[in-house]
């Protein structure tokens, strides 16, 4: 898996695509990588809505490993957006999700910091994209 920051979202008969700058190049031993296929995937918000996103797939054309293009509103295994997680444990907003779904993501608040940490470590200007505008309602 790759998490990406620098992308567009291009909305297209009721889904989000998302469209990378450039191609990343492989995790696992840094060759070019090609387009393979897409896949969908849901994301809730923090207000209820879900939203299905295209995430692009990629197969490196030296180890031939297949790796999933995550953009940086997603947090890698939840269906939550990144910031409804992110501002549920902070204790900063209610987000829709269940008692027991925010009372995991507690007890796994170390580990979600970690994954978190890792996404937010490579560049400071992820928040300016479209999309984000959906995690963001203006509550206050
Ligand atoms: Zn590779």
């Amino acid at each position: 898996m790759v998490v990406s920051k620098n992308y567009k979202i291009k909305e297209q008969n009721g889904m989000y695509y998302i469209v990378p700058s450039s191609v990343p190049g492989c995790p696992q031993c840094g060759g070019e990588m090609k387009i393979r296929d897409s896949k969908r995937r849901k994301v809730i918000f923090a207000d209820g809505t879900v939203d299905t996103f295209v995430l692009r797939r990629y197969k490196c054309t030296v180890c031939g490993r297949v790796h999933l293009e995550l953009p940086d509103i997603m947090v890698p295994h939840k269906h939550y957006s990144r910031s409804a997680i992110i501002d549920t444990i902070n204790g900063e907003r209610n987000c829709s999700a269940e008692q027991s779904t925010i009372y995991r993501w507690n007890r796994e608040k170390m580990q979600l910091e970690r994954l978190l940490v890792q996404v937010e470590d490579k560049s400071p200007e992820a928040k300016r994209t479209d999309g984000d505008n959906n995690c963001r309602c203006a509550g206050n």
